[in-house]
């Protein structure tokens, strides 16, 4: 979501007369949007911050902001801590920051602009892109989470639930789709809470799930992924989705947290071990092979060896196809912010790399299942390594590097893969009369 709200702002800043540069040494002025989902997320960015405002000192009239998640969640006091900002600004006011940074540049000194409110729309900000073409884009269609999970600062940071309508997001990836995008990722703190006020339910369809037909109706877009589903709002409507929309890509993030029924319960994650591995099962019911990937979080408060081995054989169930784990960090101003961080640092970083260790496996495992196999791919782009190398995805999100002396980003190709890693799949390209012998033989062999 950062990364879409730095993508949409920088164009609005090209459209008030700023141009962006990729050299932190030739800027005039350097804005982070921050993260504060942890704390060595804001620890760093603090770090990055007054690291900046020091090289004043040689010389250079650089103006320094500080936005987003962090700003949000310390508010004036970040003035404080970073001597010598020149902004502040949070996370419904970031469509201000042009005319924000004009007033900086154009007074002499002073304190830190800051602007923190909330503004009743401001989710409806977020949705421009920039010119440089994107075969895969990602499209914010919601922002705040009204859940209160106890380790989780979001809901102070982002605010209430705000949906934009589904027409301005049918528009948006009509636009997209005009430029040659061909995927789009719905972003939003909790997706399976799309519209839920505000948009009734047809024929037993969620409004999340209305939303993605009508986005897959759009001409041009043919891949769809969303993230972040939660659990509790997973139901048959959505799983019947993946079997009835073929453009929504066979791969659901989908956070578990923990296999520990007591420690989902202190999280306050209204769901069980038993009813994640239900979904689970109807996802793989419903679409054979689909990719399934989460979050989780390690050395939450008490949680114990038997909960952390309810977590391990949870992974050992779903197998998953790949996860962030995070080290627990106990976030002031969060629902539990009153619990004790009594999980030992070393106890985290093993449960933590125990998990990595289970993850490294399954994906290379599931990897090689691919070997031998035609994949479409979309190509994104170069690979980073090699001439004439090309990276793009298959349709579980895998990323594929293939060698081609065309530039073929932003199409669909097919790809007989050759090899594969923990990370990575290679292969050749193969000619569409090769697919179709391909394809025949893999029916006849069935
Ligand atoms: N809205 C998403 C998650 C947003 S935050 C959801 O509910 O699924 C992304 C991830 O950061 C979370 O899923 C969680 O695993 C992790 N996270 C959030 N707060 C954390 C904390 N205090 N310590 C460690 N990990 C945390
Ligand atoms: Fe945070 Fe929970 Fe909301 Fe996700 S659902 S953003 S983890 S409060």
């Amino acid at each position: 979501m950062n990364e879409r709200d730095s993508e949409a702002l920088a164009v609005m800043l090209a459209r008030a007369g700023y141009s962006v540069v990729y050299d932190e040494d030739d800027a005039d002025a350097v804005l982070l949007n921050t993260c504060a989902v942890r704390e060595l997320a804001e620890r760093k960015a603090i770090g990055k911050a007054g690291h900046l405002i020091a090289r004043r000192k040689a010389g250079k009239a650089l103006r320094v902001g500080v936005l987003g998640c962090m700003a949000q969640n310390r508010g004036p006091a970040l003035a404080g801590s970073i001597p010598g900002l020149d902004l502040v600004v949070g996370t419904q006011q970031l469509h201000h920051v042009p005319e924000l940074l004009d007033r900086v540049f154009e007074r002499e000194e002073g304190g830190p602009i800051v602007a923190l409110e909330e503004e009743e729309g401001s989710q409806n900000a977020i949705s421009e892109h920039p010119a440089q073409f994107q075969a895969a884009a990602f499209v914010s269609i919601m922002q705040g989470c009204n859940m209160r999970c106890s380790y989780c600062i979001v809901p102070r940071t982002r605010g209430k639930e705000r949906c934009r309508p589904i027409e301005h997001i049918v528009q948006e990836c009509r636009e997209l789709a005009a430029r040659g995008t061909k995927e789009v990722t719905l972003l939003g703190q909790i997706v399976t809470s799309y519209g839920r006020r505000e948009i009734p339910f047809v024929d037993g369809k969620s409004p999340f799930v209305q939303l993605v037909e009508a986005v897959a109706k759009v001409d041009g877009i043919e891949r769809i992924r969303f993230t972040s589903p939660h659990p509790r709002g997973f139901k048959e409507d959505l799983v019947d989705a993946f079997r009835c929309i073929p453009k929504l890509m066979p791969c659901v993030h989908l956070p578990v947290q923990s296999g520990s029924d007591a420690v989902l319960r202190a999280m306050n994650r209204p769901y069980s071990a038993a009813k994640y591995l239900e979904i689970v099962d109807a996802l793989r019911e419903a679409v054979p092979g689909i990719c399934i990937t989460t979050d989780v979080i390690v050395g939450f408060p008490n949680e114990s060896e038997e909960d952390f081995a309810r977590t391990v054989e949870l992974f050992e169930k779903v197998r998953f196809d790949m996860a962030y784990v995070f080290k627990y960090s106990p976030r002031p101003g969060a629902p539990g912010d009153a619990l004790p961080d009594n999980v030992y640092e070393e106890e985290k970083e093993e449960r933590n790399q125990r998990l990595l260790d289970l993850l490294a496996q399954y994906s290379l495992e599931r990897n090689q299942t691919y070997v031998g196999t035609v994949q479409e791919i979309l190509v994104e782009g170069r690979a980073r390594r090699g001439e004439n190398r090309w990276m793009g995805r298959n349709p579980t999100g895998r990323k594929v590097i293939f060698p081609s002396e065309a530039n073929l980003a932003g199409q669909l190709v097919s790809v007989r893969i050759d090899s594969a890693s923990v990370t990575a799949l290679e292969g050749e390209l193969v000619s569409a009369l090769e697919e179709q012998t391909l394809t025949l033989v893999r029916v006849e062999q069935l």
